[in-house]
């Protein structure tokens, strides 16, 4: 068990009967995608989310986190849950979906650990979900597998935490093993997992920026891309192909360029899985930048300090590629460092970037 055992008795006066766990993510290619019903390429990160369970005979759950200061379990009723607009909305919206769903289960007493970091973008929300559904349907047997946990992840966080989510980062989390990247069809849900070559190595720096105004530029995306559908006469940006382009830059500033990236980028996502495929990671190095350049031009999602990290990549020579990485407007950038170059890669340029931009990155991998 990673969970201190003494630790959960002390909080809850019995042993833990089992242990589970699940892991962050980060995304390697195809952003602004999966809401055009596009392709999209995440991989799940070394840092996981652990529960440990044990069950009870009555049907309270108490759950503590102890990656939440100075807090006491917090206990509720199953079938008597209510948003508190916190961290304990995600355990609450998984017995919930659970309960809507007609599963058969009980109480249970939650110890929950995480080294994923919290709110970086690395989601440590499908993490801690997903980790909160594998105890549940292992300490009641729940029929389930695990794109159906997945999808129950999703409903959680959106009807009850209230977060509109895509479906990626549950579906990554709940299938992917250590080293595996899931190559996901959005609109269909048709997926394939690949299995990383051992040169892979990853670095996943956070900018120290987050833009006030994401959720509403991260809207506004979206109805450009609804606008540019319906003016182009598809049921998504999804349906064009790099033949359409022509037509789609007659389109009003900015829908062209907006269209321009969603259909470059799920180009690149299929070129990405062919190159990782057949072990071409100078292919995929190349298609990471091609992939920022497309954010940061035509998409416009990138900012100053995310363009300076993936240049001061780029100047490294332990480095094949760089990009942005999640839906932009600060964040953080993944880089493609040549085998084992990533630690010190990721050092270098944490160093240069803090120097010239005047703050504070994080590196979260490695
Ligand atoms: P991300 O998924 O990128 O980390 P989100 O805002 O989607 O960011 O989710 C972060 C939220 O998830 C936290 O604010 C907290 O409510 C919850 N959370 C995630 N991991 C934990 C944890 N280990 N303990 C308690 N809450 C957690
Ligand atoms: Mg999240």
């Amino acid at each position: 068990m990673t969970i201190d055992r003494d630790r959960f008795v002390a909080l809850f006066e019995r042993q833990p009967e089992l242990e589970v766990s699940a892991p962050g993510r980060v995304n390697l290619i195809g952003e602004h995608t999966d809401y055009n019903e596009g392709f999209v390429l995440p991989t799940v990160i070394p840092q996981r989310t652990h529960v440990a369970l044990a069950a009870r005979s009555d049907r309270v759950v108490r759950a503590f986190s102890a990656q939440v200061d100075g807090q006491a379990p917090f206990e509720y009723r199953l079938g008597a849950e209510q948003p508190r607009r916190d961290w304990t909305d995600y355990v609450q919206g998984v017995t919930q979906v659970l309960g809507e769903e007609r599963f058969i289960f009980g109480g249970a007493d939650l110890f929950i650990e995480s080294s994923v970091p919290v709110g970086s973008g690395l989601s440590s929300s499908a993490a801690l979900q997903v980790a909160v559904l594998r105890a549940f349907r292992q300490a009641y047997s729940l029929p389930l597998d695990d794109v159906a946990l997945a999808r129950l992840a999703k409903r959680a966080e959106n009807d009850f935490v209230g977060a509109p989510v895509g479906i990626m980062d549950q579906m990554v989390c709940s299938l992917a093993s250590d080293r595996q990247a899931l190559f996901l069809d959005a609109r269909t849900l048709e997926y394939r997992l690949l299995t990383l070559p051992p040169e892979v190595e990853l670095a996943v720096i956070n900018s120290g920026v987050a833009h006030q105004h994401s959720a509403g530029d991260y809207r506004t995306r979206r109805a450009e891309c609804e606008r540019a559908a319906a003016a182009l006469g598809v049921p998504a940006l999804r349906d064009l192909t790099p033949a359409d382009l022509p037509r789609a830059m007659a389109l009003p500033e900015p829908l062209g360029r907006r269209v321009r990236h969603v259909v470059t980028e799920d180009e690149r996502v299929l070129q990405a899985v062919a190159a990782i495929e057949r072990g071409d990671l100078a292919e995929l190095g190349r298609l990471f930048y091609a992939s920022h350049a497309s954010m940061r031009d035509d998409y416009e999602v990138s900012v100053r300090e995310t363009d300076l990290l993936v240049e001061l990549a780029r100047a490294e020579d332990g480095v094949q590629g760089a990009r942005l990485t999640g839906g932009g407007f600060g964040g953080s950038i993944v880089i493609l460092a040549k085998p084992g170059k990533s630690r010190e890669v990721a050092a270098r340029v944490k160093a240069a970037y803090d120097r010239q931009s005047g703050r504070v990155s994080t590196v979260l991998v490695p």
